[in-house]
């Protein structure tokens, strides 16, 4: 697994916006840091800097373990995404979801097809490769989302409320199973949410933004924990 740093990581949008002050953020190899703090407080931009949808100011470097990714665009740095709304592909079957990054690269049928049945396993949706997504509940939508970002075997996952839109049952469910999941891949994640619960839960480490800067950081326990 590898290693994120940011270093005086800022970001102001053209229309004057300073969304993030200068951050600096060491995130270790296979942990998962969620990002935790209010709408607006620069969240989702600390992410998307991470996956090279959003470049920092002047001065702000990304690195993933040794190499610089500050100029790389989202496809060269091999993370994978997901998002609250799924963004999946509604006119394809669970499967062609799935693999849609892997014809891209051009991995043969053989493969993709094997692939697909171990991402299917994995995030517990065996037998559905055939369905289409728009047949499917919420839960097992952003299910497919998850196998979809996994599927090109990326250095780093990145979730953005990945829960909110799902009911409070499912929510409960797929949390669960994103936790062991994350877990036994051990892969560097970062989850990015506005719920305490969530944080605590999915957490190694958690980042406590407020107004664009980091307010707090530790693990669940330092941060929530005061005898
Ligand atoms: P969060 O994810 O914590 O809700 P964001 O990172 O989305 O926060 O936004 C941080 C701040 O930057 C907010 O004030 C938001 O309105 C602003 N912002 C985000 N994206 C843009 C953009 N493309 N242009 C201008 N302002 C933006
Ligand atoms: P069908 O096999 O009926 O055409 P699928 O939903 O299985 O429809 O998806 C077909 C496409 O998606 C294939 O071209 C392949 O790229 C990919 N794919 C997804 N799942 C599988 C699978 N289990 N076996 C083979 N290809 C798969």
């Amino acid at each position: 697994a590898v290693s994120i740093r940011l270093s005086q990581c800022a970001k102001s949008f053209a229309n004057g916006t300073r969304a993030l002050q200068p951050l600096d953020l060491q995130i270790h190899p296979g942990e998962t840091l969620v990002l935790l703090g209010p709408s607006g407080c620069g969240k989702t931009t600390t992410l998307r800097m991470i996956a090279g949808l959003e470049f920092p100011d002047e001065g702000g470097r990304v690195l993933f373990g040794e190499e610089d990714v500050t100029m790389l665009p989202i496809e060269k740095r091999g993370v994978g995404m997901v998002f609250q709304n799924y963004a999946l592909f509604p006119n394809m079957s669970v499967g062609e979801n799935i693999a849609y990054g892997m014809k891209i690269r051009k991995i043969a049928a053989g493969e993709r097809a094997e692939r697909v049945e171990r991402l299917l396993e994995m995030v517990h949706l065996q037998g559905l490769s055939h369905r289409r997504v728009d047949q499917l509940s919420g839960g097992q939508k952003q299910r497919v989302a998850l196998a979809r970002a996994l599927a090109m075997e990326p250095r780093v996952l990145l979730l953005d409320e990945p829960l909110t839109a799902l009911d409070a049952k499912l929510r409960e469910a797929v949390r669960s199973d994103l936790n062991k999941l994350l877990r036994s891949l051990g892969i560097t994640a970062i989850y990015v949410t506005h719920d305490q619960g969530e944080a605590m839960a999915l957490g190694d480490r958690i980042v406590v933004m407020e107004r664009g800067k980091i307010s707090q950081i530790g693990t669940p326990q330092e941060i929530y924990y005061h005898p």
